[in-house]
């Protein structure tokens, strides 16, 4: 047999040799080798430490190798390592109890996916069948997932070659103050507009058509948009008033990342299904699932669930998701991440806009965080073209690029860099993080022509 990779070179080439990349032209990768991570750190081969403010894809909200979970998912290893979701199992009871005990009351019953997108899958189809009903609504500047309905629901580029004629979605603009698509002036001015299209387009698709609204609660990959106040909760009227099912799919603002359990919890209406992952339990182990209210999952207290998958619930997973919902309560991480988002992200962030004038706007909060970056401020022309790559994209690259060498991991999506670090960062990460941002953000400054 061929001997273990050693060396960061070799890890590479190992992987080029045989891994495909999501998401990716396969030629050009150079992913990056990590040989140790911890907290909020991880470490190349050579042992150069770079900070995690990508949180990976956004979920490790308990950092890296957080030594309860770890543990649990030893002790579960040792005791038990796999049983099928037709068994009952005490870490996945005790799972679900976990989760439902921090939504409202009456969301009480959990259905366990391994990822977000059969979360949603499995959302839309629950909603379908309750119904009786067939279209779903979601938005353009969203993402749910990579299966057939997930992707189709999807808002951004990544549908576009995966849109092959399923049928029964439809796309809406949600609110986005900064770039308002309805020309509003303030907040209160987008929620109303934004509610009105809604109406609109659920009276002229058919209201006794449309099973369900999907939205992501703050939408994440799309540019960390917290909604205007009263959205959410127009959107629940507007479900009330036509029969139609409000899913919010927390897969990446859920379990802490913007300082409260679930991000719909910033505002107060309440969600009929609520699809999660990542967060749940950071990743250790791949988890999602879908949070049932009382009504939908009466609609299956006698006809069976047409859905299920082998690894549903898995209990190792499940560990992974116990030992991290006790330590994000009994470490005080939601409240950490809530306080140092408003007194230390939000304030620096807000100093490095006033120094840089690339940055359009700030925008999100608890450790949910994006830089709207512009060529130009009164006119808010961002600072790529959307879907721009190659030359187009330089900016962005660069920018990335800049923070890397400066050992931050960071995300740079279309025109924006988000800063989405753990739950349980410390101070002293985010003022090392914030000044890598500064002096990275020097870098680009030039492509300014405001
Ligand atoms: N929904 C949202 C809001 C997401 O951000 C994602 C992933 O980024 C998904 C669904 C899909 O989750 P997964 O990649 O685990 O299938």
């Amino acid at each position: 047999a061929a001997a273990d990779p050693a060396t960061g070179v070799e890890v590479l080439d190992l992987d080029r040799a045989h891994v495909f990349h999501s998401w990716s032209a396969q030629r050009t990768l150079t992913p990056l080798p990590i040989a140790r991570t911890e907290g909020t750190a991880v470490w190349d081969y050579d042992g150069r430490r770079y900070l995690d403010f990508s949180s990976q894809l956004v979920y490790t909200n308990v950092g890296h190798q957080h030594p309860r979970v770890v543990a649990a998912i030893q002790e579960q290893a040792g005791r038990m390592c796999t049983i099928a979701p037709q068994h009952a199992n005490d870490v996945r009871g005790q799972a679900a109890q976990r989760i439902t005990a921090r939504t409202p009351a009456g969301l009480d019953w959990v259905f366990f996916t391994s990822t977000g997108a059969e979360a949603v899958e499995n959302a839309i189809r629950m909603a379908r069948l309750h119904t009786g009903r067939r279209k779903i609504i979601s938005t353009y500047r969203s993402y749910h997932g990579n299966t057939a309905a997930a992707i189709v629901a999807t808002g951004d580029p990544r549908r576009w070659p995966n849109d092959v004629g399923i049928a029964g979605h439809v796309h809406v603009f949600g609110p986005f103050p900064y770039r308002s698509p309805f020309w509003s002036a303030d907040d209160a001015e987008e929620c109303e507009r934004a509610l009105s299209h809604l109406r609109q387009v659920i009276e002229f698709e058919g209201p006794e058509t449309v099973a369900a609204i999907l939205l992501e609660s703050v939408p994440g990959t799309a540019g960390v948009i917290p909604p205007p106040p009263g959205f959410l909760d127009g959107v629940r009227q507007l479900c009330d008033e036509f029969g139609i099912l409000w899913i919010a799919d927390e897969v990446m603002a859920g379990f802490g990342r913007t300082g409260s359990w679930f991000a719909f919890q910033h505002w107060g209406a309440v969600p009929d299904l609520i699809s999660f992952a990542k967060g749940v339990n950071s990743g250790y182990v791949p988890l999602g699932g879908v949070i049932l209210s009382q009504a939908v999952y009466e609609s299956f207290l006698d006809r069976p669930y047409p859905g299920g998958s082998t690894y549903s619930g898995h209990p190792l997973a499940c560990a992974a998701a116990v030992a991290t919902l006790d330590a994000m309560e009994e470490e005080g991480m939601i409240e950490h991440a809530r306080k140092l988002g408003e007194d230390v992200v939000r304030p620096g962030l807000q100093e490095l806009a006033d120094r840089h004038p690339v940055v359009g706007q700030v925008r999100g909060l608890g450790m949910f965080w994006a830089l709207d970056l512009v060529r130009d401020r009164s006119s808010r022309q961002m600072l790529v073209p959307y879907n721009a790559s190659g030359a187009a994209n330089a900016p962005m690259a660069e920018l990335a690029a800049a923070c890397r060498r400066r050992g931050l991991l960071a995300i740079t999506s279309q025109n924006r860099l988000h800063l989405v670090p753990p739950c349980n960062v410390s101070v002293d990460e985010l003022t090392e993080a914030l000044g890598a941002v500064d002096d990275a953000l020097g870098e680009i400054d030039h492509y300014y022509t405001g």
